[in-house]
């Protein structure tokens, strides 16, 4: 039943994408039970835009694809079960909404991509990775508690962001965020964006 299957993905694609309010989001769904969190997902996706726009940040037109299942959503990427989102290539790809929904994630998951698609290309992977944690809610969750990892140098935090291991990783979200809040305390949004 692949056929079937591959056309509703893009008929409900193209019916996304049609309405006015969509922006320059363009959406395709495989699951048709994520058609509920549309207006969730625009809402949240208009706001970053606003947002964005405030800081100075453009974003620019995207396409998101939201995965049938964790399964689907790791096939597609590459990406274990618990990352929420990962762009590629200009197209972001997420869990299933309704799993997103579910966890409270989808409006800091939608922040956060908007963020990483409108973001400069030059920041350094853990900057881009703070920033966007700061930008869509996310850190505001995170424990005052210390990470761990405060002495590690840049590229080695760097490295722990790429790895995608389990243990270490929300341990290197958590520091990333930690540095990026005290450069843009700091040096204010403009100023940490115009640095690179
Ligand atoms: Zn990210």
């Amino acid at each position: 039943m692949r056929g079937p299957a591959v056309l509703l993905a893009l008929l409900l694609g193209v019916a996304a994408a049609l309405p006015a309010r969509a922006g320059p989001l363009g959406v395709t769904l495989s699951d048709p039970r994520d058609r509920a969190h549309l207006s969730a997902l625009y809402g949240a996706w208009r706001e970053a835009g606003r947002d964005l726009r405030d800081l100075g940040l453009t974003l620019p037109g995207v396409r998101l694809e939201a995965a049938s299942s964790a399964d689907d959503f790791a096939r597609r990427t590459g990406e274990p079960w618990f990352v929420a989102a990962t762009t590629r290539n200009g197209v972001i790809h997420t869990q299933r909404l309704g799993a997103l929904a579910a966890a409270n994630r989808l409006r800091f998951t939608v922040r956060h991509e908007a963020f990483h698609a409108a973001q400069p290309r030059a920041l350094p992977r853990w900057l881009a990775e703070g920033l966007a944690r700061l930008f869509s809610g996310e850190a505001a969750r995170d424990p005052q508690t210390a990470t761990g990892l405060e002495h590690v140098p840049e590229a080695k935090l760097n490295t722990l962001l790429a790895l995608r291991n389990e243990s270490g990783l929300t341990a290197a979200y958590r520091e990333a965020t930690r540095r990026a809040r005290r450069l843009v305390a700091a040096r204010g949004w403009a100023g940490v964006l115009r640095l690179n």
